[in-house]
Parts: structure tokens; C-alpha cells; sequence
């Protein structure tokens, strides 16, 4: 695995996975206090695809830690929309 640069606007790793841990509000937009279900957009999403919380130290620490890479998110949106669906299928409970 190599490490890539992310795609600006992507967000598909805001999107396909679930997060357990809480994401917190910010600038109006709302918190989802027990985290998000696999495929639902982050509320923390902006219109263009970015993070409200970038840069914040309240952004989860699992956004923070994960880092794009050639094998998770492919050669386009819909690439890496498809290795998240279906890691988040094998590692569903
Ligand atoms: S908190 Fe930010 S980086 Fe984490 S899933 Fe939500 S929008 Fe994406």
C-alpha cells in the first residue's frame, strides 16, 4: 500500500464507513452523539465535500488517523466508495 494525496471534495471515507465514536457539532451543523451509520454523509460534511472540523481538536481521532492511500481510494469517487462498502462489509459485526 503507498501512500496517495487525498482528492479534494471525494469524502468518500465520510460517507461509506461507519464511525463508532461520537462526532461533535459545529457552525450550526448538528453532532451525531453515538457516530454514523456505513453510507450516511457525515453532518460535519460541507457542500463540497469537506470537513467542518479540519484543523479542529474535537475532529474524531479516527478521521484524523486515516490517511488516503492508492489501494483505499483508487483511481476515482466511486473506486474508493467500493473498497469502503465492502471493507465495511467484512467487517461488519
Ligand atoms: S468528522 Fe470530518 S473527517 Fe470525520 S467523517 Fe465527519 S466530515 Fe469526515
Amino acid at each position: 500500500m503507498t501512500d496517495s494525496a487525498c482528492r479534494p471534495g471525494c469524502a468518500a471515507c465520510c460517507v461509506a464507513p461507519s464511525i463508532s465514536s461520537p462526532i461533535p457539532g459545529s457552525r450550526g451543523r448538528r453532532g451525531l452523539p453515538t457516530g454514523k451509520g456505513a453510507g450516511l454523509p457525515c453532518t460535519q460534511l460541507t457542500e463540497g465535500g469537506l470537513c467542518a472540523l479540519f484543523g479542529e481538536p474535537e475532529r474524531p481521532g479516527v478521521c484524523v488517523s486515516l490517511k488516503p492511500s492508492r489501494e483505499m481510494c483508487g483511481a476515482s469517487r466511486d473506486e474508493a466508495l467500493a473498497y469502503l462498502r465492502a471493507l465495511e462489509d467484512d467487517t461488519a459485526p
